[in-house]
């Protein structure tokens, strides 16, 4: 490494150890030594600290142990449970330290209220990055890129914002050079930013940049079944896994050269528009360290390459960007050219199958107006899109799966909203991507390139035919609203008995490598977003892909929900970890859980019975412990008999829990899941008779600790509280 850096990041760590020992002894003479230094809503404690040296940072004292730490090794001295970063002759153990550092100062701020400021996200909480670990397995987010520093003019901020999305990159913005920041920049020339626009702005110091490494680091802990301190395996996974890199913009002072020697130590590379001396590949990096790119046309693909990230870029030929960073993106009333459905007019969609030689591949036919044709003052259209599919593989199973994904093929495209499904659905389309060009035959487009870039094993052709004519909208809506009812009937009589095949996903396994998900009609996927039916298609589509048939075999036990082959499986799957699973227990060989769960279900043991929480409910539960304390005992691709992660909708199924007694058993259930819920809940709760069900699961407005809760449920008489005893 040059002088020059080993020069500049020295003097920037010793500067950030030396600040952060006056701040803490400052605030302890201030505050106490017990003053609480924690992050908001986390099971990670300061996540840095917690996952390199296995210490839970509560206090000031707490600070200033780990401080002591980190002033070690600054000098090279390991610390207390040996970590330390051997590469490039131990020069990376002062990025360590003052990453450490950093992480102190930042929640200082935080409990201070000066982070984050408004506008910004400052610490990412935990059920965040669990709602993104899904979007990050099935590839909707390629990267992240920690931008630090604003561009070079605001031009070349959106052009480089665009490029990140357009190749599914989550950006992240921090730091400012004399108070102009990209976040600044963008807003200027308009550019909504937000998570749903893949754009997070942490803070506006550069500070703020510990809390990209934060959520990199929390990966390992909660998707990889790593635990606090098991240093090296979290710097591999790291390395391995999380696809992060450093953008670093338009300044850099000796701090900065410090924080970037920290991210090296964990496999992150920066790239940067400034001249500063070049590193190839070290020991801790999978290709080049440090490399410059001053044209910010190319900075993207530079950045792809240097972390080694491989985009699957969708080819539309469709006038406005595409790609799923879009996909969030909002269309105001304001910007509002002409919309469909919602409550400006009729509106629907529908997929269907057709013979091969009834369809015209690449077919996009309009009939009535289209949205340049529109009367003066006229904002909205009736519409029908109708989208017909022939192949040789194509099963009628597989239309609503097709189907559903009109929804997210439309929102690709820049400029347009689309919301719900069938005849539920909302579309707009924006005066911008209108002046581009956009019409509505590009609708057709998107749907035909798409459904064959994504589905080319089970589809042939595709046609699209889009009618805006009110008299004929209506007149389609009726047979097609049939089939919707028929479809609905067909997937609620599918049960576990019905077929002797389930299938399984493996597909959070780039994150979670000893996890799999067995899906079987009756019990989907923990994150919920899977299917039995996704599976089957999602095979078709792909044979050697994460989601492969599994056929159950010999039936071990029914109670628990246990065959033979399923078991064999799941061993062979989860690197032998793994050796029997209960499709319907709680307590007996659960299944296991990767991190992205809807839910959790866990034993209440004096109550009898189970709670069910959901990742929105930030609130405390009965066990005494809120979705996020408890989270952190469920995943990383574990067995932990008495908590289960799961996708919501098996709440209902008839197999929840079974083993157990089913729904009977659930004591306690946020108030918002009851509601999201409540329609299902009620049908099931009838089915086992008792109708007044619902009204005896407590919520948290009637209880929140153990003792409150069972005065309920013996108010209430709750009939878990005389089944068999659960524990
Ligand atoms: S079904 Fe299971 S393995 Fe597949 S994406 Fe969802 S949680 Fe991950």
């Amino acid at each position: 490494m040059s002088d020059v850096l080993v020069d500049l990041g020295s003097k920037g760590a010793d500067a950030v150890l030396g600040f952060t020992r006056n701040t803490l002894e400052k605030l302890a003479r201030e505050k106490g030594r017990d003053f609480a230094i924690t992050f908001p809503e986390t099971n990670y404690y300061l996540p840095l600290i917690n996952a390199l040296l296995n210490v839970e940072v509560k206090n000031i004292s707490d600070c200033l142990k780990v401080l002591k730490q980190a002033e070690g090794l600054n000098k090279n001295v390991p610390a207390d449970n040996g970590f330390s970063i051997a590469a490039l002759g131990g020069i990376l153990n002062k990025g360590a330290a003052t990453l450490i550092c950093e992480e102190i100062l930042a929640c200082v701020s935080t409990v201070k209220n000066e982070h984050p400021k408004q506008g910004y996200t400052g610490f990412l909480p935990d059920k965040l990055l669990r709602a993104l670990g899904i979007q990050l397995v099935d590839g909707r987010i390629a990267g992240v890129a920690v931008i630090l520093g604003p561009a070079k003019d605001e031009d070349s901020a959106v052009e480089l914002i665009r490029n990140f999305q357009t190749n599914s990159i989550v950006s992240i913005l921090v730091g400012n050079v004399n108070g102009n920041t990209l976040k600044k920049q963008l807003e200027d020339k308009g550019v909504e930013l937000g998570l749903e626009n893949y754009i997070v702005p942490l803070g506006e110091d550069y500070l703020s940049a510990i809390y990209a490494v934060d959520w990199a680091v929390r990966a390992p802990l909660i998707y990889g079944g790593f635990k606090a301190g098991q240093w090296q395996g979290v710097a591999d996974y790291m390395r391995n896994r999380v696809p992060a890199f450093v953008v670093l913009l338009s300044y850099v002072d000796e701090v900065i050269v410090a924080t970037g020697l920290g991210v090296l130590a964990f496999g992150i590379p920066i790239i940067t528009d400034l001249d500063v001396p070049q590193l190839g590949k070290i020991d801790t990096t999978l290709h080049e360290a440090l490399v410059t790119e001053k044209d910010y046309k190319k900075i993207v693909s530079k950045c792809l390459l240097t972390r080694g990230i491989k985009v699957k870029v969708a080819k539309v030929n469709v006038p406005v960007a595409y790609a799923a960073a879009f996909e969030g993106e909002r269309v105001r009333k304001e910007q509002l050219h002409i919309e469909f459905g919602g409550k400006a007019s009729r509106s629907f969609e529908y997929l269907t199958t057709k013979k091969l030689d009834e369809i015209e591949d690449g077919k996009v036919e309009l009939c009535g107006s289209d949205i340049d044709k529109l009367a003066k003052g006229k904002k909205s259209l009736p519409l029908a899109i109708i989208v017909e599919v022939a192949g040789r593989k194509m099963q009628k199973d597989f239309e609503p799966i097709l189907e559903r994904q009109i929804h997210r093929f439309i929102n690709y495209a820049q400029g347009l909203m689309h919301i719900g499904q069938r005849d539920m659905n909302w579309i707009r389309i924006s005066q911008e991507a209108f002046n581009k060009g956009f019409r509505l035959k590009h609708i057709g487009i998107i749907l035909h390139a798409m459904l064959h870039q994504e589905y080319s094993a089970i589809v042939d052709k595709v046609q699209v035919k889009i009618y805006t004519k009110e008299e004929e909208v209506d007149k389609l809506l009726a047979p097609a609203k049939k089939v919707f009812d028929q479809r609905d009937e067909r997937s609620s009589g599918m049960t576990d008995e019905s077929v002797d095949t389930f299938y399984s996903c493996s597909l959070c396994q780039s994150f979670a490598p000893n996890h799999v998900c067995i899906i079987t009609p009756e019990r989907l996927g923990l994150c919920g977003a899977y299917s039995w039916l996704d599976g089957k298609a999602s095979f078709e589509i792909n044979p050697t892909g994460p989601n492969q048939p599994v056929e159950k075999g010999e039936l071990l036990d029914k109670k628990l929900g246990q065959w033979k082959n399923i078991n064999d499986f799941v061993y062979e799957k989860s690197n032998k970890t793994i050796e029997k699973v209960s499709m319907y227990s709680l307590m007996d060989y659960p299944s296991s859980s990767c991190g992205c769960f809807e839910c959790i279900v866990a034993v209440v043991p004096e109550a009898n019975g189970v709670m069910v929480v959901h990742r929105d409910y930030s609130g405390m539960t009965p066990v005494g412990m809120t979705f996020t304390t408890l989270a952190g005992s469920v995943g990383g691709g574990v067995q932990a008999p008495g908590f289960l992660g799961i996708g919501k909708l098996y709440v209902v199924s008839k197999k929840f829990l079974s083993a157990e007694g089913g729904l009977l058993r659930l004591v306690w259930m946020p108030k918002e899941l009851k509601e999201i819920l409540a329609d299902k809940l009620k049908k099931r709760s009838e089915e086992l008779g008792m109708p007044d069900l619902l009204e005896k699961i407590a919520d948290e407005t009637n209880a929140t600790t153990a003792e409150d809760l069972i005065g309920f449920l013996e108010k209430v008489k709750h009939p878990a509280l005389n089944m068999e005893r659960l524990i």
